[in-house]
């Protein structure tokens, strides 16, 4: 876990061209930052901020933002936990789970997408041309396919050898992390959140899903106010982990509600981690990790298990900042 999560640190340093990740903890960002503003989960969070950016920059809308950002590590076969190169399901299939939300409460989703290789931005057109907000399975392939999208193929040569070396392991599938994503990460959603620099919010969240998880699993993150919610007039949060935890709870309408009532970024994402750790009895063998950005640009996160960390794009900073951790704490 730790060494890829490293690799890929220095790799995408490099491949930036920026300075040194923050190591410290981030207790609280807690500061004022100037808008616009982009942040993103784990290290493929930094080139992600990056295609951000370069619409937040020029003045562009937060929505096309978390979509250009977001398709980076869904077009990267390296990013193994999103889009095309994501790990199967236990039948070989790699299905993708995406939503977005804007400033408005407007929202799309898509479940059990097969074959596409941006399904953001089917989930975009879900919410801009259909009176529904989440298409599933073979509907929202054919929507996809309708709309000018491409059938490709999803499962890389590497993804396909490392599930039939799972499936000849016998090994079944878990989403505990000491158990199954010990030699090699199974999940690593990218989730985003933007503000342009007209103040509006955008958030966008997609994944593959849990490596080799069971066929037909759809988890948290394409389920508005589980894996992503936006509040135009408060701010958003995503959520990236053991999506089970996160759905059970509702975790990023939690952070955001919490927020509502006055909580910083960080206060509320440790509230829901603490939500959780109090209702699910075995969350200490999950990973769940929260980022959130209230309305004035102030983001925080939280996360169970130490090393989660997410990526921050400001006019003034291009960093990776580790969450402050609930078990770290205890
Ligand atoms: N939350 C995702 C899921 O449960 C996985 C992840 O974020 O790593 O499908």
């Amino acid at each position: 876990m730790i060494s890829r999560r490293s690799f890929i640190t220095k790799s995408s340093l490099v491949v930036a061209g920026i300075g040194l990740a923050k190591t410290g903890i981030s207790t609280n960002s807690f500061q004022n930052n100037k808008l616009p503003i982009v942040i993103s989960t784990w290290n493929h969070g930094l080139p992600a901020n990056e295609a951000a950016w370069k619409v937040l920059s020029a003045g562009g809308h937060s929505l096309d933002a978390v979509e250009a950002g977001v398709r980076i590590p869904e077009g990267d076969p390296k990013v193994i936990t999103v889009g095309y190169g994501g790990i199967p399901d236990a039948e070989g299939k790699v299905t993708l789970d995406a939503c977005i939300m804007d400033e408005k409460g407007r929202a799309g989703c898509v479940t059990y997408l097969q074959h596409i290789k941006h399904p953001i931005s089917v989930a975009r057109l879900v919410m801009e041309k259909t009176p529904h907000v989440m298409l599933s399975g073979k509907g929202a392939l054919e929507f996809a396919l309708d709309n000018g999208f491409k059938k490709e193929k999803l499962l890389t040569p590497e993804r396909k050898a490392h599930w039939k070396k799972w499936k000849k392991e016998k090994r079944q599938f878990s989403n505990k992390i000491n158990i199954e994503n010990q030699e090699i990460e199974n999940h690593d959603t990218i989730g985003m959140l933007a503000i342009d620099k007209d103040g509006r919010i955008s958030g966008a969240c997609t994944t593959s899903g849990m490596g080799f998880k069971m066929p037909g699993r759809v988890g948290d993150s394409p389920i508005i106010g589980a894996g992503l919610f936006v509040d135009g007039e408060i701010g958003g949060a995503v959520a990236t982990g053991s999506g089970e935890l996160v759905m059970k709870t509702l975790g990023t309408f939690l952070v955001v509600e919490l927020m509502r009532n006055g909580m910083s970024p960080s206060r509320a994402c440790e509230e829901a981690v603490k939500r959780i750790a109090k209702k699910i009895p075995d969350y200490k063998q999950h990973q769940i990790g929260y980022i959130a950005l209230n309305k004035d640009g102030e983001y925080g996160s939280f996360c169970i298990q130490p090393g989660f960390n997410f990526a921050v794009k400001t006019d003034e900073k291009t960093e990776l900042e580790d969450a402050e951790a609930w078990l770290k704490k205890l």
